[in-house]
């Protein structure tokens, strides 16, 4: 087993929307950056490619690259799950925590956990989203901006686990192939 941390900021500012976990907030203040700056997905993304070993999404995604602005972060989570996937990496769970002063995030949580999911093909209890408050204090605090901090657990095909589940039901008789025989 394998575990990944991420962590991410963005500034608020007037006219930009916001974007949390894939799922657009109404508020009169929206998240500043390269992409649709959804914070939440970031910190998710480098939570994954962390305990993968394959950098964060700064190495991937360059905000000087043009093809990346105003994207949505989940079609680059989207990328993040396809990387894992030539890795031969299955997501355990992941849990995320987004800091924000306002608005009342509660509404959304479970539809931020149905687009993460989704689009990593989890089951929704692989994914738990959590949001709190600095109770005023910092630059969440402030509203200045919002942070978000996410843990991930992944497990190899390769791992003794898997085998020994294989093989306890009776070897490989009759399996189509999958990654871990293939490397052998
Ligand atoms: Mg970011």
């Amino acid at each position: 087993m394998r575990v990944g941390m991420g962590y991410d900021v963005h500034r608020l500012i007037k006219g930009r929307r916001l974007i949390l976990a894939g799922v657009e907030i109404p508020h009169e203040l929206g998240l500043l950056g390269h992409s649709d700056a959804d914070v939440a997905v970031h910190a998710i993304m480098d939570a994954l490619l962390g305990a993968a070993a394959l950098g964060d999404i700064g190495k991937h995604f360059p905000d000087t690259d043009e093809k990346y602005s105003g994207i949505s972060s989940l079609k680059l989570l989207e990328y993040v799950r396809g990387l894992l996937e030539q890795e031969h990496y299955l997501i355990e769970n992941i849990d995320a925590t987004i800091v924000a002063q306002k608005p009342k995030l509660r509404p959304y949580i479970n539809e931020m956990e149905q687009k993460v999911a989704q689009t990593l093909r989890l089951s929704k209890d692989q994914v738990n989203i959590k949001a709190t408050t600095e109770e005023g204090l910092g630059f969440t605090g402030t509203e200045q901006g919002i942070a978000a901090y996410a843990v991930c657990s992944l497990s190899s095909m390769y791992e003794g686990s898997f085998t020994a589940a294989v093989s306890e039901e009776g070897g490989c008789a009759g399996c189509v192939g999958c990654p871990a025989h293939q490397k052998k």
